[in-house]
């Protein structure tokens, strides 16, 4: 057997806020596939001297892989053209692959361009559990990223059956089976019951407006469905609790139904996604304004609760989301184009690219509240950084938004340029003078998503760590510092090298298993006799034996 690979990385200035390293110049050492605590003096080195050393990037909630995402792909072909990417030229021998970018790249072109930002892990954020296999297979193509995904469960009728009977432990060993036949990672809600009335239409609805709307059912309500599935991600121990994308997405007022959602789930566990997209204040037919300091003063003060923040940025983007009935106001509003897709009683999808206007004040506003909610945290930990990519912008725009938040007199000035209007009730024109540290960036970016996420692996560089480090130049203009990493390794493989990429190894897939009662099989099988399009054995994405 060959050696393990050795690497030191020697004398860079490391930012490691798990281990409690914030900018001390050390060295880290690698062997094989993990970090370790020291190597002989004659390891290969690495001269990191006078650039900054953190652990490779953990994005908590991206869309890259599956069904949705590559009906996205397909309503723009606009953008193949025009960011049309060639295949990099690799030194080890795997297959490279040109491909497609704008706001939604195809597979390859995704690994390769969050490895060039340094990232190593991120979570697909919403997979119904029939695309499951497609999910997996585009994964399988998205090379360097170690990834996994979450499965859409707060519309599917299945589980709103259980909820509807009272049976919450069946609805509890649902989840656990589900998860595991998927080889998913975590519970996703989306629009708790929402999207099930959009479907079917009730009492004249197309949607729900608060947390105690019946969902068919008087039974089943938002709140019941939010109860069900956190109690049954915290009893099953999953690594992630449930990853809550709150009613009312995008709609003025809705910081009220967001505090509401919180506060049923209050004392467990709960990650609330994209919360930009749900601190807004006014009410329907007036003004919006922001709402981020209620809602960010609630998290502040509840240590159970996390978020991620789902910036806007300026420019294009691409909607991709199970918030059906959101897309389809978006898409009236905006007059562009969509496509919507039913997946037969597990979610739904709808698509609708978007551009956001410095200039157009709805746009101003969600930027602002955005910035609001990460100056106003109080525990970087809790509140990490997303753009929801690529619905609020894309996974490129993070070097950007870490300048934004890293520079003061940059933002001001950004400030001054977008559309004042509905920024009345804004903290960011009262001046906040925070700016983050690169500390506080290590923390968002990578240690905080691989602590909420419960990967013990990623995220920091002590012994027994994944070799996943991204090394920087430091440059007083930190956008373009966290856009051009100068060396990314992962699992100690050393895949960006002077900025370029050289090698494009396979990820790993990131699944649970988790236990459950079996008894929940048997009556599974009557409900895919009767309702489902596949057979109960040919559900699922588990690896063919
Ligand atoms: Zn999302």
């Amino acid at each position: 057997m060959s050696k393990p690979t050795r690497l030191r990385i020697a004398g860079g200035t490391v930012y490691d806020p798990a281990n409690g390293v914030d900018g001390a110049v050390r060295d880290v050492c690698i062997e094989g596939e993990r970090i370790v605590s020291e190597l002989p003096r004659d390891a290969p080195r690495l001269d990191a001297r006078d650039m900054v050393v953190m652990p490779g990037g953990v994005d908590i909630h991206s869309h890259v892989a599956g069904p949705s995402v590559n009906h996205a792909r397909r309503l723009l072909p606009e953008e193949h053209d025009a960011d049309a990417v060639r295949a990099p030229r690799l030194e080890d021998g795997t297959l490279a692959r040109s491909g497609a970018g704008g706001t939604v790249p195809t597979t390859f072109t995704t690994g390769y361009r969050y490895a060039g930002l340094g990232y190593t892990t991120a979570m697909e954020a919403a997979v119904a559990p029939l695309g499951a296999r497609h999910a997996h297979a585009e994964l399988d193509d998205t090379p360097i990223l170690d990834a996994g995904f979450f499965i859409l469960l707060g519309n599917d009728d299945y589980l709103l059956r259980q909820i509807a009977a009272g049976e919450t432990a069946r609805a509890r060993d649902y989840a656990a089976w589900l998860l595991g036949v998927t080889r998913g990672y975590a519970i996703k809600i989306v629009n708790p019951g929402g999207v099930a009335v959009w479907k079917g239409g009730q009492d004249g609805r197309r949607n729900v407006a608060g947390l105690d709307d019946p969902v068919g059912s008087s039974a089943v309500t938002p709140r019941k469905i939010l109860e069900t599935l956190a109690a049954a991600a915290n009893a099953l121990a999953l690594p992630h609790p449930v990853h809550v994308h709150c009613n009312n997405l995008g709609q003025p007022g809705n910081y009220t139904t967001t505090l509401e959602s919180m506060k049923a789930l209050e004392g467990q566990r709960a990650h609330f996604t994209h919360l930009q997209f749900h601190s807004y204040g006014g009410e329907r037919g007036k003004p919006w304004q922001s709402a981020a300091r209620q809602v960010i003063e609630y998290v502040n003060a509840h240590a159970e609760t996390s978020v991620d923040v789902g910036q806007v940025m300026f420019g294009p983007a691409t909607t991709v989301t199970a918030d059906s009935p959101v897309e389809q106001l978006l898409a009236a509003s905006s007059g562009r184009k969509w496509v919507n897709v039913d997946i037969e009683l597990e979610s739904g999808c709808g698509i609708v690219p978007y551009t956001y206007e410095e200039k157009a004040a709805v746009a101003a506003l969600q930027w602002a509240v955005g910035l609001e909610l990460f100056l106003l945290a109080k525990d970087p930990w809790r509140v990490v950084l997303s753009t929801d990519h690529p619905n609020g912008g894309t996974f490129l725009s993070y070097p950007e938004l870490i300048r934004l938040l890293m520079d003061r007199s940059y933002r001001d000035e950004r400030l001054k340029g977008v559309n004042q209007k509905l920024l009345g009730g804004s903290a960011l024109l009262d001046g906040l003078s925070r700016e983050y540290t690169l500390q506080e960036i290590a923390i968002v970016t990578r240690a905080g998503p691989a602590r909420l996420l419960g990967l013990a692996n990623k995220g920091h560089l002590g012994p027994g760590a994944d070799a996943d480090v991204t090394i920087y130049t430091s440059d007083a203009d930190r956008a373009k510092m966290f856009a051009t990493p100068r060396y990314v390794l992962k699992s100690g493989s050393l895949v960006v090298e002077e900025g370029q990429l050289r090698r494009a190894p396979a990820g790993q897939r990131l699944a649970v298993r988790p236990q459950y009662d079996a008894a929940v099989t048997k009556d599974l099988r009557r409900f895919f006799v009767e309702y489902a399009t596949v057979s109960f054995e040919n559900y699922g994405a588990e690896p063919v034996t």
